[in-house]
């Protein structure tokens, strides 16, 4: 499998409950590489830009308001076959539903605010990685 780069989130749930260190944690033993990093406040408008494919969705506000109501944790997870190995790492959307050992089943508290966001394909990724990262940022 080829090396891949992915975006990875941690949200404002995880930042506020200081889970940063245990989340990376999941991604390092995974295999996964930090490989740029930071924390960052988003304004709802900037996390609307980045949501902008669940812009009708009826749960957009909510999503947008909780994702600019405190601190992130922008990263790129440099591995092979990164996309997907972040996306297992992760477990599935609803932590209800999140397989035992992911970071959703152990630090999620909803389906909302569920600790972590990963890229869903390398072409959003590409985008989503560009989005908060200049090409200067990312020394793998
Ligand atoms: P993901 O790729 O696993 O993050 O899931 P999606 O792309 O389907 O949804 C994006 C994000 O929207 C999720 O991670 C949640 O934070 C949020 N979300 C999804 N479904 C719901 C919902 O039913 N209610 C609320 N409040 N948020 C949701």
């Amino acid at each position: 499998m080829a090396i891949e780069r992915t975006l990875s989130i941690i949200k404002p749930d995880a930042t506020r409950r200081n889970l940063t260190g245990k989340i990376n944690a999941k991604f390092e033993d995974a295999g996964l590489r930090i490989v740029a990093q930071k924390r960052i406040q988003l304004t709802i408008d900037q996390a609307g830009m980045f949501y902008d494919v669940h812009r009708a969705r009826p749960f957009f506000g909510e999503l947008t308001e909780f994702m600019a109501s405190g601190p992130v944790v922008v990263q790129v997870l440099e591995g092979e076959g990164a996309v997907l190995k972040n996306r297992e790492v992760m477990g599935a959307t609803n932590p209800a539903d999140a397989a035992p050992g992911t970071i959703r089943a152990e630090f999620a508290e909803s389906v909302g605010e569920n600790s972590v966001h990963g890229s869903d394909a390398p072409e959003t990724a590409a985008q989503e990685i560009a989005y908060f990262f200049s090409g200067l940022e990312l020394v793998g």
